[in-house]
Formats: structure tokens, C-alpha cells, sequence
């Protein structure tokens, strides 16, 4: 692939402020693929200062404009998914097809979906003798990873151009390649210029400098909480709003009365979805004492089912992890499993057969018997690891579900969906699958408690973007 070597800063590609590059491995093989601009303080500088000068203009202009903006934007992102896909599926491992689907399909939809709730979102209402209205934050620093790449940047991007915001992007620096398809996008789209930036680089160092910039108003980030905490410290010296989406440790619950045959596989596909790269990845499964051996046994074999391999063949479901360092980082944890007395069921810290050793695969793995404090059932792993955890009765089941630091997600599967709420009620999470329900764009995402504290997606991921602003009018007087 050819080497990137500009930045997107109002309206123009232009040349990096320093010299450094930064490489972008294969991680089906662990070759180079190619590299991308190392950016400065000073880049993420002058992106910041096109933002501001942008936001006066932009954040005025009618809805109805805007609403054409990004539904250029949704048909374009439609026109190139193919290549955007393949892009995608080379930077970070995930198998073509999957791709297509969740790489490529969610942001085009999110783009639409910003696009046609303009037409209807109340920007303004009336409450007495007030006039709520409610305005665009500002400039937005926008900070990604990258395992949903392009879908946590149209999570962000999208809702805050609809909401009138103006916006700098600093993408993951393992994933960036799909972020300049996009700025691409963008331009050809027509934005006015300094609406839309992009810079990569160092979260230490371009995204240090986009969170204390005093001209930057809130900061949208989507990543680890290690770094997610660095983030809101820095940005409380200058009160910037801070939108933060997390890690988690979810946990689902199989209720004794639950079809085990299709709850344990919905649960492994869940897990095992992106290689376990996926922050709401149900990798705790909980089941009653009594029926440990029946979801061990199905839960082993529908991890074996799993083909791992070179992402871009058909077939495959487990591609490689998307860094070296990740994978390293999942084999490190496997073993830990082990060491600190869980049953292995199947996978391990080997290297899975028949792939290529220099990419970055990890056995699909399954972990019998996991004690809830156990490490593997607490910490984040971010790789194809599922831990079986049994429980004695119901309150059990939602008191170790509840124990994690983090809050992102989980799932309940019984015999009937009123059940399965019951108890997903009682669930400190910031979303539910019941019985396998299916993703929905519309709903809120985001987390309880170390998970985060924003709110993505659907009108609530707009709303995150504004402010309010009250005006208070004089009653008319009494004749
Ligand atoms: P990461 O925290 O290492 O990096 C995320 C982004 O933050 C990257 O762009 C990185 O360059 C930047 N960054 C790193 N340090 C920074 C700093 N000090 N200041 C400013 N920016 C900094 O995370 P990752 O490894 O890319 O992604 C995996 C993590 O993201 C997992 O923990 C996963 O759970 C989480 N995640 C959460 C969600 C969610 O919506 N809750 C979605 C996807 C991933």
C-alpha cells in the first residue's frame, strides 16, 4: 500500500509539521503494510485552530444542510465499501465478509441515520417563559481505536457534525488507514473547509495535545480506561466536556430454564466475535453449578467450530489479532489461566494449527470452572478467551455478573424474555442482549461505573454533542 504522508487540515492535504512516520504491520502475517505520518503538538495545533475558525460558520448552518452533508457522506462510504472493507480487514485482522457486514455497514448507517434524524430532532422547546435551545458543543477532539474503527469515528463523527460541531479526528494509530479513506470521503462530500480534520499520530503526544488544547471544547474518546483516565485528568484543567467509552468485562447469565444448546453457542459467538476484539464481548458465562458439565462440553465444541486463519479467505471466522502486542498480551493472560488453576477446555497459549506463524493468532480458547476473582474473569482480555463461571442460585448469578469494575454490557438467556429482563434489570451494565437480541443503532450505547460515562448512537449520541441554553423572556403583562 502506498505510504501516507499528509494530514486532512482545513479543507487541503497537507504536509506534517515533523519527519516521523509511523508503521502500519499486517496483521495476517506481520509484514509491513505501510506507514503514516507521526504527528506533532504542532499538527494537532494547526487542525485545532482550522476547527475553531470552522465552528462559527458550520455550527449556524441550517439542518437541512447539514442532513446533505452526511447523507453525501453515507452514499460514498456505500460506493467504496468494498475497498473500505478489504483496508479495513488488512490493518486489523477481521475476516472479509465480517467486514463487509460490520466494518463497512455500521458507519454507513450511522451517517444515515444522523442524516435523517435532523429532519426531527427538537433543537428547541418552550418551558414557561424560557426558550431551551440546545447548541453545538464546540470543537470536538475525536479519539478512536482500533477494533470498530471506522464505526467508533462515525459514532462520533457523524453525531457531532449533525449536531453542528466542528471536529479533529486522531485515529488509532494500529487501524488509521480507513480514517483517510474517510477524510477523502469528506472533502469529495464538499464540507466546508476546517469543518472536518484528521491527524494521526501518538496518544501520548497528538492526543495529549488535542485534550489540553484550550481551544478544544469537549474530547469524544473511545478506548482503555488506563487511557481514558489520562485523558479526563488532562482535560479537567480546562473544564472540557469529556465523553468516555471504555473496556468491560460483561458477563452472561444462562438461566436454568434457557435452551443451553443455542444460549452457550450464542454466547461463544458473541465472545469470539472480531477475535474477542470487542469491548462489549461477552466473555464471562455464567451457568448453574448443576448444569457445568453440559455448557463446558458445548461450549468446547462450538469454540472448535471456529476456522482461524488468513482473514481474507472464505471460511474463516477467527482472524488474527489486530497487533503483535495484543497478541502477546491474550497468550500472556491464557497462561496466566492456567497457572492460576482454571480448567482449559480447548485452545491455549500455542499457536492455533495450520496459520501463518508470523501473524498474530490466538487459539479460540474456553476456561473451565473460572473462580470469579480469578484474574481472567476480571480483567480485560481482548482476545478469543471465553471463562465459564458456575453459579448456585439467581442472586448469585447477578452478584457475580455485578462483580467487575466495569459496567459495558451483558446478556440473559432464559425459556422467556420476561425472565430473562427480571434479571437483566438487576444487571449494572449499560446494555442487555436478552436471549441473542441483535445490536440496534438506535438504542444508547455506553457503560456503568469504569466503563465510561458518554452515550453514543441514536439520538442520544447527538444529544452528547450539545449544549443547553435557556432564554429567559419577560411574561407578557396581565391586561
Ligand atoms: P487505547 O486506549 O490504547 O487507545 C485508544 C486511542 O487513544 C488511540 O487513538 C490512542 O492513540 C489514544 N491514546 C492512547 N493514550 C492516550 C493519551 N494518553 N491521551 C490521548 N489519547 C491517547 O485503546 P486501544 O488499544 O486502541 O483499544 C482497545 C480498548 O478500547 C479496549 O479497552 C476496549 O474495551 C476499548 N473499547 C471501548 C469501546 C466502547 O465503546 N466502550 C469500544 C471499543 C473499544
Amino acid at each position: 500500500m502506498e505510504p501516507r504522508t499528509q494530514f486532512y487540515i482545513d479543507g487541503k492535504w497537507i504536509a506534517p509539521a515533523g519527519r516521523g512516520n509511523i508503521e502500519v504491520f499486517s496483521p495476517a502475517d506481520g509484514s509491513l503494510l505501510t506507514t503514516i505520518p507521526q504527528g506533532t503538538p504542532v499538527d494537532a495545533d494547526t487542525a485545532v485552530m482550522a476547527a475553531r475558525r470552522a465552528f462559527d460558520g458550520w455550527s449556524v448552518t441550517p439542518v437541512a444542510e447539514r442532513a446533505v452533508f452526511l447523507k453525501k457522506i453515507q452514499d460514498s462510504l456505500k460506493a467504496r465499501g468494498d475497498e473500505i472493507a478489504e483496508t479495513i480487514t488488512r490493518e486489523m485482522g477481521m475476516p472479509l465478509k465480517m467486514s463487509k457486514l460490520i466494518q463497512v455497514g455500521s458507519p454507513t448507517a450511522s451517517f444515515g441515520m444522523y442524516s435523517r434524524m435532523l429532519a426531527t430532532f427538537p433543537f428547541e422547546e418552550q418551558i414557561g417563559n424560557s426558550k431551551i435551545v440546545r447548541e453545538a458543543v464546540g470543537v470536538v477532539a475525536a479519539i478512536t481505536p482500533w477494533n470498530y474503527p471506522l464505526h467508533q469515528i462515525a459514532a462520533k463523527v457523524a453525531a457531532a457534525l449533525a449536531a453542528g460541531c466542528t471536529v479533529i479526528l486522531k485515529p488509532s494509530e494500529i487501524a488509521p488507514l480507513n480514517a483517510f479513506l474517510l477524510a477523502e470521503i469528506i472533502h469529495d462530500a464538499g464540507l466546508p473547509a476546517g469543518v472536518f480534520n484528521l491527524v494521526t499520530g501518538y496518544g501520548p503526544v497528538v492526543g495529549e495535545a488535542l485534550v489540553t488544547h484550550p481551544e478544544v471544547d469537549m474530547v469524544s474518546f473511545t478506548g482503555s480506561t488506563r487511557a481514558g483516565t489520562r485523558v479526563s485528568e488532562l482535560a479537567s484543567a480546562t473544564v472540557k466536556r469529556v465523553a468516555l467509552e471504555l473496556g468491560g468485562k460483561s458477563a452472561a447469565i444462562i438461566l436454568d430454564d434457557a435452551d443451553f444448546t443455542v444460549a452457550v453457542k450464542g454466547v461463544v459467538g458473541n465472545c469470539y466475535l472480531n477475535s474477542g476484539q470487542t469491548c462489549t464481548a461477552h466473555t464471562r458465562m455464567l451457568v448453574p453449578e448443576s448444569r457445568y458439565a453440559e455448557a463446558a462440553k458445548l461450549a468446547a465444541d462450538a469454540a472448535q467450530s471456529w476456522r482461524t486463519g488468513d482473514p481474507m479467505t472464505e471460511g474463516i471466522r477467527l482472524g488474527p489479532l489486530a497487533s503483535k502486542m495484543q497478541q502477546d498480551r491474550v497468550r500472556d493472560y491464557i497462561r496466566k489461566g492456567i497457572a492460576e488453576g482454571a480448567e482449559l477446555l480447548t485452545g491455549g497459549a500455542e499457536l492455533p494449527e495450520g496459520v501463518n506463524p508470523n501473524g498474530y493468532y490466538v487459539a479460540p480458547t474456553v476456561f473451565g470452572k473460572v473462580k470469579p476473582e480469578a484474574t481472567i474473569a476480571r480483567e480485560e482480555i481482548f482476545g478469543p478467551v471465553l471463562s465459564i463461571i458456575t453459579y448456585t442460585d439467581e442472586d448469585d448469578a447477578v452478584h457475580i455478573a455485578n462483580y467487575s469494575i466495569y459496567g459495558l454490557a451483558g446478556g440473559v438467556w432464559s425459556a422467556t424474555d420476561e425472565h430473562a429482563e427480571k434479571v437483566a434489570r438487576r444487571l449494572r451494565t449499560g446494555q442487555v442482549e436478552i436471549n441473542g437480541g441483535p445490536f440496534n443503532l438506535y438504542a444508547p450505547f455506553g457503560g456503568y461505573k469504569q466503563s465510561g460515562n458518554g452515550r453514543e448512537l441514536g439520538k442520544y449520541g447527538l444529544e452528547d454533542f450539545l449544549e443547553y441554553k435557556s432564554m429567559q423572556f419577560r411574561p407578557e403583562p396581565k391586561a
